[in-house]
């Protein structure tokens, strides 16, 4: 029997994809398509690999049994607003890609807790001018969003020897993290945070969590590292905290408009570091095994692993 697939979206590498999936799926014959040239078979489809899929289009596809989301988080997907509602939903759950996102966050944490931008900007001046070292435990981090990527982090940070505080929805523990959830929590965390990375999904209660208020709550010269969405940020809240000095500085991977239209701001503000969304990007061969695993379950008729709840968004 030869399963039907497409890869639909945003992508580039369907080769790498064909390939990869055929290594990890021996016996099976994988037709992978590339949407929108589907012709004929698009009724035969029964597998959509999904990454920003143009609105409308899953829904033309009546065969399918299974959406396996290209990435970790699947608020694109609930953008559309014909997703198919009895399908299911998966979302990768891929151990490089978290390694990628945890490696950016630490990058981020320690080059500011290392003051690498005044180094640089001697060096830019030619001033031999070394700073008083800091301590890595004096500057805590909190971390919005104790997930797959969240925990990683957390565990990652402590091990260089960075306080972590973490904040979910639901109570956790997590060894050596200070664990905080609700909004109570949240506004109990955010005092004795000199860094806060969001990584939380973007859902209808995190969009724009990041505004003014919890800004305000942060210690005076603050970094905000935000590698989730664009959309949990209020950029005019952001750009005035960073405009007063309550802010030190931003580390954004991600926007709420991407590209970042060429005149916003933050392409030249002083203390805004800003990354095309590549915190974590998918590998075809890091992503395959998951992927086929799923193929194969609901073929068979099972439930794919790590499938998304439509209720919570995540
Ligand atoms: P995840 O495993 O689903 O974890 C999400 C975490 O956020 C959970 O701890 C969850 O709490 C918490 N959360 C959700 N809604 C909340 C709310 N209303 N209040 C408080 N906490 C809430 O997600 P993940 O795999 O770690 O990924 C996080 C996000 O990173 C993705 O959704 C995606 O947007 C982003 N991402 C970005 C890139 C990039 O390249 N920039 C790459 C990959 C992923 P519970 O534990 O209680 O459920």
């Amino acid at each position: 029997m030869t399963i039907h697939a497409v890869l639909i979206g945003e992508h580039d590498d369907p080769a790498g994809w064909r390939e990869a999936l055929a290594a990890e799926l021996p016996g099976l014959e994988l037709t992978l398509h590339v949407w929108p040239q589907l012709s004929e078979d698009a009724e035969r489809i029964s597998i959509a690999l999904a990454w920003k899929p143009p609105p409308g289009a899953l829904a033309g596809l009546p065969g399918l049994r299974l959406i396996q989301c290209l990435g970790m988080g699947v608020d694109a997907l609930f953008d559309d607003p014909e997703l198919p509602t009895a399908v299911p939903i998966a979302r990768l759950h891929d151990p490089d890609l978290i390694a990628q996102m945890s490696e950016y966050v630490c990058w981020a944490v320690l080059h500011h807790h290392r003051k690498i931008d005044a180094y640089l900007e001697s060096q830019r001046r030619r001033r031999w001018r070394p700073l008083p070292a800091t301590d890595a435990g004096t500057c805590r981090v909190g971390i919005l969003g104790l997930g797959a990527i969240g925990s990683d982090c957390a565990v990652k940070l402590r091990g260089l020897g960075f306080p972590v505080s973490g904040w979910s929805r639901s109570a956790k523990t997590l060894d050596g993290v200070d664990c905080y959830h609700g909004r109570q929590g949240l506004n109990a965390m955010l005092p004795g945070c000199r860094v806060l990375v969001c990584l939380l999904p973007l859902t209808p209660d995190t969009a724009g969590i990041v505004d003014a208020e919890l800004l305000a709550r942060l210690p005076r010269g603050a970094l905000l590292v935000n590698i989730a969405r664009g959309g949990h940020v209020v950029d005019l809240d952001l750009l005035a905290a960073l405009e007063s000095g309550g802010l030190g500085g931003a580390v954004l991977d991600v926007c709420s408009e991407e590209p970042l239209r060429i005149h916003h701001p933050y392409w030249d503000h002083p203390r805004v570091k800003l990354t095309p969304h590549i915190a974590g990007l998918t590998r075809p061969t890091a992503a395959a095994g998951q992927i086929a695993t799923n193929i194969r379950r609901v073929m068979a008729g099972q439930p794919p692993v790590h499938q998304v709840s439509r209720e919570r968004g995540y």
